[in-house]
């Protein structure tokens, strides 16, 4: 195909979903000429399954994002249209905070928020081949024949590659429903990379016209909603039940100032029902006709998100599962069905919703599907998203084995961010597992590989009362004003902010974004722990000390004497950067951790 070559840019970002967004924008907002390249510019942000933000461990990961400099917790704020913290009746270290969003009204403010950032330019085409002159990429090739030149590049293309859907036992090529599919993944494998294969599901959407309400529990947004940003605040004006309404305020250079788009909101309530043995009864006599049971779909799915499908037949003792009706939106009619996810064919979906209470009449106006994906190892990646093979590619998001929004825009904001600080030939930007969830996600994923989705969960991080959601600006922010993604006003702001939380001194008013109730409330939480916090700090300070030690990138494994063959091959396979990443790679033994700490201390002393 002849090409045409319009632009040269600094980085060059594909795909602009939640990973491609925050990518982007980190890029740009570092001063960095940035270009957003993405199939459909009213794609952008799209949430391709329920319009929800935050939850378990996602929550914490949004709120890391933010206290950086990125864009996800603003979205969700500016577009929420129910808020809850989860957790509460737990310690307040590990509550956290969910949103169920405006899916389009999410999709619009982020393509609203990338249009308007300097030094970020956007164009509507799909990426088809990479260019490599002598070993190094140059440019990507659109699928309009234009070339692309950039000094960094950054995959996020999602669900999208050679992505297949699946309705039943018919199947057709789609990145998800009503989007193309993209064969870029082929041009990946060309030039040396590991594909694997993984699938996910989305449940029917019914219209709300045809729900029968008065049978469902309500399930209201919290009276007093929680913000995902530091710098977001809600100002509840009636809290008589139902008719509270909420202005949206977000804290700028000249202060607090509202939302322009929506001043005010009233939260919607989601509704719960249940599955039966009549619904259970229609699963099992028609599983042949799904595309899981009869053998079509080989390919792994998140184990933690199960279809309706597998729920009943990996649990055939349980009578009844939760079913979440929940909008998706103010201007819509649409309810998605949280809990019924299904690639059964749509007559026996319309026969399981009319076995359910207040579903009985139920239209589905789009049908449950699966689809399934080509993704790249993350093993294949250094902790800066980096690919080991090109020092000027990165992969962040769904490509890298994980499934989620959260997860995604936090692996685009560093990759954004690391691109950039290629560029401007400034050093790597690595967070460790005791900093951030973020920092446990891509340790996990780089050092392990996926063998199904993968998503945050609490659970993975070691150091949780490290990690709590009160501390994330505390952690984080300084990271975000060195990369200059946080404003000096706002950092002077957190200085004082930051002495009163060290000092447990609650100030006698706001200070900045930080509310002196929000400010009383962290000291508060941090005295409440303070015995878990000194303890996790003293197992971090040991932990750190093996962490940091630096293993050659030449390093020869087979030179040291006692290492187990298993530990040995996968240690050559991994070529971990440091012991701490060592330790991790499942099948090496701590002994044989402590075996290479002595050999590459005892190298360095003999070479000194
Ligand atoms: P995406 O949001 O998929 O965005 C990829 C972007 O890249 C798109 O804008 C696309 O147009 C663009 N693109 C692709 N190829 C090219 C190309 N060659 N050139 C230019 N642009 C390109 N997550 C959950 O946490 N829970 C769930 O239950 C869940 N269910 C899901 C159900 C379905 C049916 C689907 C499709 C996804 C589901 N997900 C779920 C996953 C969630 O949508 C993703 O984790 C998240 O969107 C990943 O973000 P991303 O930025 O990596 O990619």
């Amino acid at each position: 195909m002849s090409s045409v070559f319009l632009k040269e840019y600094a980085v060059l970002v594909i795909g602009a979903g939640h990973a491609g967004c925050e990518a982007a924008l980190a890029s740009a907002r570092m001063g960095v000429p940035t270009l957003l390249m993405t199939q459909n510019l009213d794609t952008i942000g799209q949430m391709s399954c329920n319009p929800s933000i935050g939850g378990l461990g996602k929550g914490q990961l949004v709120m890391e994002i933010d206290a950086m400099g990125g864009e996800m917790a603003r979205n969700t704020d500016r577009t929420g249209l129910q808020f809850r913290l989860l957790n509460t009746g737990k310690g307040s270290a590990v509550w956290s905070p969910r949103a169920q969003c405006d899916k389009k009204l999410y999709q619009l403010t982020m393509k609203w928020v990338v249009e308007d950032t300097q030094y970020l330019d956007l164009v509507q085409d799909e990426a088809k081949e990479i260019l490599v002159n002598n070993g190094r990429i140059y440019a990507i090739l659109t699928k309009r024949g234009i070339t692309y030149r950039a000094k960094k590049f950054i995959l996020t293309t999602g669900t999208f590659l050679n992505g297949m859907t699946h309705y039943g036992l018919s199947a057709f090529p789609a990145g998800r429903a009503g989007c193309q599919s993209s064969t870029f993944s082929n041009a990946l494998a060309d030039i040396g990379f590991k594909l694997d294969r993984y699938k996910t599901g989305t449940p029917m959407r019914i219209n709300s016209r045809s729900i029968d309400f008065s049978h469902l529990d309500e399930q209201p947004g919290d009276i007093e909603p929680t913000c995902f940003s530091y710098r977001s605040m809600f100002n509840v004006k009636h809290q008589k039940k139902d008719h509270e309404r909420t202005d949206r305020l977000f804290f700028d250079e000249n202060g607090w100032s509202k939302y322009p788009q929506s001043t005010s909101f009233q939260q919607l309530p989601c509704w719960l029902t249940w599955t039966n043995d009549n619904t259970h009864e229609v699963i099992r006599g028609n599983l042949d006709k799904s595309p899981l049971y009869s053998g079509k779909i080989k390919s792994i799915g998140p184990r933690y998100c199960p279809s309706i499908e597998d729920k009943v037949v990996k649990f055939p003792d349980k009578h009844k599962h939760q079913v979440f009706l929940e909008p998706e939106g103010y201007m819509t009619k649409e309810y998605y069905v949280n809990g019924l996810f299904t690639s059964l064919p749509e007559d026996v979906q319309y026969k399981i919703v009319k076995t359910i209470p207040g579903l009985e009449n139920s239209e589905i106006v789009r049908p449950g599907y699966a689809v399934e994906y080509d993704l790249c190892q993350p093993t294949q990646l250094m902790h800066t998203l980096q690919t080991k093979m090109h020092d000027n590619l990165y992969f962040a998001g769904q490509i890298n084995g994980t499934t989620g929004y959260e997860e995604a825009a936090g692996q685009g904001f560093v990759a954004g961010v690391n691109a950039a600080l290629s560029y401007l030939e400034r050093e790597p930007f690595i967070l460790g597992r005791d900093e951030a969830y973020l920092g446990v996600l891509i340790d996990d994923l780089v050092t392990k590989g996926t063998d199904e989705p993968y998503r945050m969960f609490t659970s993975r991080a070691e150091y949780r009362i490290h990690l709590r959601w009160n501390s994330t600006d505390i952690r984080l922010l300084p990271y975000g004003h060195r990369f200059g993604l946080i404003p000096d006003n706002i950092f002077k702001l957190f200085e004082a902010y930051r002495d009163c939380i060290a000092s447990e001194r609650v100030p006698d008013g706001d200070i900045g974004p930080w509310s002196r109730g929000k400010i009383e409330q962290s000291i508060e939480i941090n005295t409440k722990y303070k015995g878990y916090i000194n303890r996790e700090t003293r197992d971090i300070e040991r932990m750190r000390k093996a962490e940091h030690v630096k293993i050659p990138s030449d390093f020869k494994y087979p030179s040291v004497p006692g290492l187990l063959t298993e530990s040995r091959q996968k240690l050559e396979k991994v070529r971990p950067v440091t012991l701490g990443q060592a330790k991790r790679i499942p099948g090496v033994t701590p002994t044989d951790v402590q075996i290479l700490w002595v050999f590459i201390e005892k190298s360095r002393m003999s070479r000194n």
